[in-house]
Order: structure tokens, then C-alpha cells, then sequence
């Protein structure tokens, strides 16, 4: 994890927050390829789960609500969790973190909130902070952030920024059914920052304060039986599978479904799992919640708001419909995919290089463009031509940097798929530019006629 840490700031991806102002705890900044990165999952994401379904539909609602939004979910209330101090140094933790690490998830999930610093003190689990074993009884802390609405300070004017991107979706049921003309089963989809005012952030961007989703509520008809939920539910995690597998190019062996057993389970949930990824050195973390909501969400806002949220069929039934919720952390998915990308390779005798092996739809920059000599203008002349007409089709860069191996070793840690590179004989004698592949670097002569065609092939 430090090797991709240090990657991330070195070459432009992920960048310490307010740096200098001395920096501001666990807050990131996205840089110029970390943005591209995380631009491109979400399209990649709002590509296969929007643009190609017929049952989808999008979204973005506000960040600041109605507080009396975030009543109706449950967060004000129920968004807590267990906060224990060391009596020895003073310093707060998440109780139920510091359990997960010793005795793993699950059994963890079946500790009562209010067991929860006994059992710290019970199994010795020490202070990450000053080594003592000498924990408080938990307290509960909301994660919701507050903040004020105008310019008095009152505490009427108190709103939350919000903590997940999902209420915004069941707020706006009533006039996503109204405007698109849906039948059920359809989903609403949505990307977009979160905030949670998180105890123990860390581990880089995993856990952090101000964070981004996608998520999606997919409505279905109130099942009569087990198999009318099941089917949908069943469909929707091959979906995603394939989502994390083939787009995201995350390897089968580093993903488990993990399903909550009856202690973890929300009392209106009839199925949850969290989808896990192994990241390097922090090992299983969850990248998205997948859960059979049934209809508590729905119901609630109609209970909390009066609004029919209704949905009436073609046969004239009304009904509220149920939900299945999968969602998706935007940024720590884009951690998992440069866990994954990352490789250091042995080239040639005593050499390596570090290689971002993305999938080409992800990579930030997709073509490199370098004159082989900067200081011979019809070289650079051509390649700037070349780089020109490439630009509106990929993302590109121009590179005449340094000799032409360190260019490669540039664009591999950033991950770039193809280099072009104009010679002597593209101009003397051939109208052709070699193009090096980033994971075998192998080279081919290429045709500049061809190129487009040629490159567009190989980065669908
Ligand atoms: P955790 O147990 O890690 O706190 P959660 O179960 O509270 O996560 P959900 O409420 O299910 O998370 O949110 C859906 C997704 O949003 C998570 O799977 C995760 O990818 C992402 N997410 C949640 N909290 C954070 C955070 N603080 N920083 C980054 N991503 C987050």
C-alpha cells in the first residue's frame, strides 16, 4: 500500500489535502490522472448500469435536504457508532474496528453496543495509539455532518450534509415515476459525494470523511414469494460480478461476497452481503453493500413526509414497491482498481519497472505521443501533427521529455496503453510510427493512415 501511496502523489493521482496550509487529517485531493481514473470508473459504471439497461435511469439530487429527510431514514437516530476513549492516553476510537481487527466481522456483528468496551478490556486488545489495555464503555456518535442553513445561527437552521447519495433517490421516487413513464421492475441511479463524519478515518482514501458513491434503488413489484425477490436479487449480483470482473478488471480471486448472518442483518433487510475486496496490507475491506431493502424506505418517507409515494400499475393496483440496493463506493473502488493495476516487473538485467496494468477503458491517459529527438523539428513537427489529431478521439499526451525509455517508464506508471513514436523513417521513408504496448512492450510498426483504426480497436 505505501508503493501506491507514494505512486499517487509522485505521479498526479491523489494528492494530500490543503498541503500548504500544513495539510488537513485524511482529507485528498484528486489530481489530473487520479481524476480521469475516478471520471472513468464512474462512466464505465453509469455505462453498464444506465446507458445499456432500459430499466435504469439517472439521477443527481441535492447535497443539502430537508433535515427531516435524514429523520425519516434513520441516520439521526440510528447513524451511530460504538466510541470507546483510552482511559490511558486519551484518545478515541471505533470500538467495533478495534474487535474487527482481533476477532474478525462476524463475530464482532454479534457483540451488543453496549458490551462493546468490556469486550475490548476483556480480550486485551490494546491502544492503537499508547499500547495500554484500559477502555471506556462505548458512546454513540451520529456521523452525520451538521451544518447551518443561512445566516443565523440558530438551531432551527440545522441541515446534514448528506450521508449516503441513496435518500436523494427516494425523495425523488414520486417524480422520477411521474416524468419517465417507468413499469417495474426499474432502477434509479446516482453518483455522487457523500460525507460521514468518521471517528477513525484512515488507511488512505479507504475511510474518509467526504467520500463518493454510485449507487442505485432497483423497485420491484411487493414479492408474494421468496423466488419473486430472489430473482431479481440473484440477477443483479451476476451484474455486478461481471461489473467488477470485466470492466474493472478486479480479480475473481481477490473478491468474496460476504453475507450478514442474522446478527448483522437490518431488521428490514431479508438478504445483505458486503462485496470485499483483499487490499493489499489492510486485507478484506468492503467496497459496496448489496441488500434486499424490502419496502422500509418508502414507507418511511411516506410516513415521515404524507407524500403518496404510491406506485399504481396498468392494472389499476396500488402499491408500494420493495427494493433492492446496490451500493457502490466510488473511491475506494478506485483504491481496489490501483491495488490491482499495480505490478513491478523485472526488465531486462537489474531493472524493474512499475506498471499500472489498467484496463484500457480506465487508464487515465490512453495515448502517449513522443517525437523520438526533441531537438529535430520535423520529427517534433509530425508528432505534434499525429498528437493533434489523435486529441479529440482519446485522452493524449505529448511527450518529448528525456530519451524515449524514460518516456515509457513515465506513461507505464500512470498506465497508459500505447506510445507512438515518431522516428527517422516515419519522415524518411515509411509514413509509419511505432507503437509500443504498455503490458507485453512489444513494438509494431503502424501506418499513420491506420493508426486511428487502429488504436481505436485495440482500446475498446
Ligand atoms: P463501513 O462498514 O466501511 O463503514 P458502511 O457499511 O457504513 O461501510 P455503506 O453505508 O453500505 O457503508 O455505504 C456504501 C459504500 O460506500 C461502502 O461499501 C463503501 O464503499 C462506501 N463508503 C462508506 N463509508 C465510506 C467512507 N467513510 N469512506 C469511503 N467510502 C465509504
Amino acid at each position: 500500500m505505501e508503493q501506491i501511496v507514494s505512486l499517487c502523489k509522485r505521479r498526479g493521482f491523489v494528492f494530500p489535502g490543503s498541503e500548504i496550509y500544513g495539510g488537513m487529517a485524511n482529507s485528498w485531493d484528486y489530481g489530473p490522472y487520479g481524476t480521469e481514473l475516478k471520471n472513468n470508473i464512474a462512466k464505465s459504471w453509469w455505462k453498464t448500469f444506465v446507458q445499456e439497461r432500459d430499466d435504469v435511469v439517472g439521477l443527481d439530487s441535492a447535497i443539502i435536504t430537508n433535515p427531516k429527510v435524514w429523520v425519516a431514514s434513520g441516520h439521526v437516530a440510528n447513524f451511530n457508532d460504538p466510541l470507546v476513549d483510552c482511559k490511558g492516553c486519551k484518545t478515541r476510537h471505533r470500538g467495533d474496528k478495534l474487535l474487527e481487527e482481533k476477532i474478525g466481522v462476524d463475530e464482532t456483528a454479534a457483540i451488543p453496543f453496549e458490551e462493546v468496551g468490556k469486550k475490548l478490556n476483556e480480550l486485551q486488545i490494546v491502544c492503537p495509539n499508547c499500547g495500554k489495555t484500559d477502555w471506556t464503555d462505548a458512546r454513540k456518535f451520529n456521523l452525520l455532518f451538521e451544518t447551518q442553513v443561512g445566516v443565523l445561527a440558530d438551531p432551527k437552521n440545522i441541515a446534514y450534509l448528506r450521508g449516503e447519495t441513496a435518500q436523494g433517490i427516494f425523495i425523488n421516487f414520486k417524480n422520477v415515476v411521474n416524468t419517465m413513464r417507468k413499469k417495474l421492475p426499474f432502477g434509479i441511479a446516482q453518483v455522487g459525494k457523500a460525507f460521514r463524519n468518521e471517528i477513525t478515518p484512515g488507511n488512505f482514501i479507504f475511510r474518509t470523511r467526504e467520500f463518493e458513491q454510485m449507487e442505485i434503488e432497483y423497485f420491484i413489484k411487493p414479492p408474494q414469494k421468496d423466488e419473486d425477490w430472489r430473482e431479481p436479487y440473484d440477477k443483479w449480483m451476476n451484474e455486478i460480478k461481471a461489473f467488477f470482473n470485466d470492466k474493472l478488471g478486479l480479480a475473481e480471486e481477490n473478491m468474496r461476497w460476504r453475507r450478514h448472518d442474522s446478527n448483522e442483518l437490518s431488521f428490514y433487510s431479508k438478504d445483505t452481503y458486503d462485496v470485499e475486496y483483499n487490499f493489499p496490507n489492510l486485507g478484506w475491506g468492503e467496497l459496496q453493500g448489496f441488500a434486499y431493502r424490502t419496502d422500509y424506505d418508502l414507507n418511511q418517507h411516506i410516513k415521515h413526509s404524507g407524500a403518496d409515494l404510491n406506485f399504481v400499475d396498468d392494472e389499476g393496483s396500488k402499491f408500494v414497491p420493495h427494493c433492492i440496493e446496490p451500493s457502490f463506493g466510488l473511491t475506494r473502488t478506485l483504491l481496489a482498481v490501483l491495488a490491482e493495476a499495480y505490478n513491478e516487473e523485472e526488465v531486462g538485467e537489474n531493472d524493474t519497472r512499475i506498471v499500472m496494468k489498467f484496463k484500457p477503458a480506465l487508464a487515465p491517459i490512453k495515448v502517449a505521443v513522443f517525437p523520438l529527438l526533441k531537438n529535430k523539428p520535423a520529427l517534433v513537427e509530425k508528432a505534434q501533427e499525429i498528437y493533434k489529431n489523435l486529441k479529440p478521439l482519446f485522452m493524449c499526451e505529448f511527450d518529448d521529455n528525456g530519451n524515449v525509455g524514460k518516456r515509457y517508464r513515465r506513461q507505464d506508471e500512470i498506465g497508459t496503453p500505447f506510445c507512438v513514436t515518431v522516428d527517422f523513417d516515419t519522415i524518411e521513408k515509411d509514413n509509419s510510427v511505432t507503437v509500443r504496448d504498455r503490458d507485453s512492450m512489444e513494438q509494431v510498426r503502424v501506418s499513420i493512415d491506420e493508426l486511428e483504426g487502429y488504436l481505436a480497436q485495440k482500446l475498446q
